[in-house]
């Protein structure tokens, strides 16, 4: 951090003006239209934000419009033959194009991706200047499955890699720690990081599911994976962040945290191979936070899946919850405390869009 941007930010606390946490999205992202009937529809950003406003969440973020990506930061990532390839199929109006049986271009959908890549870089300036305490990026489309050369599992561009990069390239930091707790296996963002020592990828994914991993193949030695059998719950998904993930993370020292949020393990998601709850999102993001204390709570979470509206809405609230009560752990047992309580008069222990 330069002087000027250090006394900024001294400044900023002196006056007593707390950064909050950023809410960066863009109106793009509602245009990325893959298809009729597509689980990644449009309607899973404003379920999000409709859960946010009724649970009165919306009001303590500065929200933050996203600005497109630089290609020479999309080049730390994707080379330009890629890139320049999915211009070549971008559709025209009312048409689209498939990438595969699963991942589908609509005409607005590279404009969007690209706008989704600068979300996070865009995150990573502000909690890095100290204008943020943390963020999220409510972006489309998703990317931890965007390979450097190749789209898949709906992703066109790897936003949180794009992100790692540029705080690689623009802050020169050493230690990042990319936690991926999407239901589904970070592919892209493993093969993009191969060995690269200044990243430590935690991924957490079931069995059986895209892009179906083999069991037991060779694992890169800056990837930390819980690969969970199928239909595991709350309880042994809790004990094997505790075990394997949170010394880790913690021996790390991370100087950022990236978070690839993903809210397709809740056991309502139509994925159905998990079952976690929405409290389990809020534990697990307060005790990513403790653990990643080194960061001094520099924390950029993501978008990637969940795709039953619902659930998606609740668990990514609940994610919320802790980001903007900026890691207290009360705010974690309050959750808990309100989900028994909604529970007990037998709500179904979720709130509702
Ligand atoms: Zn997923």
């Amino acid at each position: 951090m330069n002087i000027v941007k250090y006394m900024r930010t001294k400044l900023r606390r002196l006056l007593g003006q707390k950064a909050k946490t950023a809410w960066i999205s863009h109106p793009l992202f509602l245009q990325h239209e893959p298809d009729t009937g597509h689980p990644e529809s449009p309607k899973r950003i404003a379920a999000i934000e409709a859960e946010l406003e009724r649970q009165g969440i919306r009001s303590v973020m500065q929200a933050v419009q996203a600005s497109e990506v630089a290609d020479k930061q999309l080049a730390l990532v994707h080379p330009r033959k890629y890139l320049r390839f999915l211009e070549s199929v971008q559709p025209p109006a009312g048409k689209i194009y498939r990438l595969d049986g699963d991942t589908v271009m609509s005409h607005e959908s590279l404009q969007a991706a690209r706008y989704a890549a600068g979300a996070v870089v865009k995150a990573v300036e502000m909690v890095m200047k100290g204008e943020a305490f943390n963020a999220f990026c409510a972006v489309r489309p998703p990317g931890h499955h965007a390979h450097s050369g190749k789209a898949g599992g709906f992703c066109l561009i790897n936003n949180v890699a794009v992100g790692a990069m540029h705080a690689i390239a623009n802050f020169r930091l050493q230690r990042i720690a990319v936690v991926d707790f999407d239901v589904h296996h970070g592919d892209g963002t493993e093969e993009i990081f191969g060995n690269d020592p200044r990243i430590l990828f935690f991924n957490s994914f079931a069995q059986g599911l895209y892009p179906f991993p083999e069991t037991g193949r060779s694992k890169e030695r800056n990837s930390v994976e819980i690969e969970f059998a199928p239909h595991t719950g709350s309880r042994m998904f809790r004990k094997a962040v505790r075990e394997q993930w949170l010394p880790r993370l913690q021996a790390f020292k991370p100087e950022l945290v990236l978070l690839s949020a993903g809210f397709d393990a809740h056991k309502q998601d139509e994925t159905g191979r998990l079952n976690l709850h929405e409290a389990d999102f809020a534990w697990l993001t307060h005790k990513i936070m403790r653990a990643a204390e080194s960061a001094e709570g520099r924390v950029v979470s993501v978008l990637e899946g969940g795709y039953t509206l619902e659930s998606l809405a609740a668990s990514a609230a609940a994610h919320l919850y802790v980001l903007a009560a900026q890691g207290k752990p009360e705010c974690v047992l309050q959750y808990d405390r309100h989900l028994r309580h909604s529970l007990s008069k037998g709500r179904g222990g979720g709130k509702r869009v």
